[in-house]
């Protein structure tokens, strides 16, 4: 039977660009792991950023480029993003990702451990903050998704379920880290918060909305 994941894939599959379309796999004959987004997340992101009014928007971990391509394309013209990326070989090969999309202007991929580089961003800002990094600091983004938060900022976290890992007795590390995360985001009272399935149900993503 089809599952609402690849039947979702097939539906919308074609109307995705072609760039987008042809990453994933050139990023896996260079050797990135496939780790990127699923489109379901990419839409979401997407939509968030049109009916928020989106400009200014945080990511961590970068990877190839793939969601800020994804974000780039519906951000407006004075829109910016700032991607934080550990790997220098990722920086490398988003940044030309972002060239060929023609968001080279829009987004901005700065090297470095999120934590180190996040002190650097203090005083600024962020309409939407995607959290996509290493999974044991997500509740030290979370710190720092709140300092660079404004009233009405939407945190969107992914990976947020992780097969079950978050809810299963003995986790690994990153399993307990993301289920810590988790429950500062339920009972955070600065936030509104959800969990959204993705991956026929074998991941989430969370979307928070700063009040
Ligand atoms: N958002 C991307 C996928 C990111 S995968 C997309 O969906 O297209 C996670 C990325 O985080 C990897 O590229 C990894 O190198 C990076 N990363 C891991 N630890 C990090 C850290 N401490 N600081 C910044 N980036 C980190
Ligand atoms: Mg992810």
């Amino acid at each position: 039977m089809t599952t609402i994941s690849e039947y979702a894939q097939d539906l919308y599959g074609t109307t995705a660009d072609e760039l987008l379309r042809s990453l994933p796999e050139e990023a896996q004959r260079e050797g990135l792991p496939a780790i990127h987004i699923p489109d379901e997340v990419g839409r979401l992101l997407q939509i968030l950023i049109l009916t928020s009014g989106v400009k200014r928007i945080l990511e961590l971990g970068t990877l190839f480029g793939y969601s800020s391509i994804w974000m780039g394309r519906v951000l407006p013209e004075d829109g910016h993003i700032v991607s934080l990326e550990a790997e220098t070989r990722h920086v490398e090969v988003s940044r030309r990702n972002h060239a060929r999309a023609g968001l080279e202007g829009k987004i901005e991929v700065r090297t470095g451990a999120a934590l180190d580089v996040l002190p650097q961003l203090e005083g600024q800002t962020f309409d939407l903050i995607f959290i996509d990094a290493d999974k044991v600091n997500y509740s030290n983004y979370l710190d720092w998704s709140l300092k660079l938060a404004h009233k009405g900022t939407l945190i969107v976290a992914d990976n947020t379920w992780r097969h079950g890992d978050v809810a299963a007795s003995e986790a690994d590390e990153s399993g307990r880290a993301m289920a810590e995360f988790n429950r500062k985001l339920a009972e955070d009272r600065r936030l509104l918060s959800t969990l959204i399935p993705t991956r026929d149900c074998g991941d989430a993503v969370s979307v928070a909305y700063v009040r």
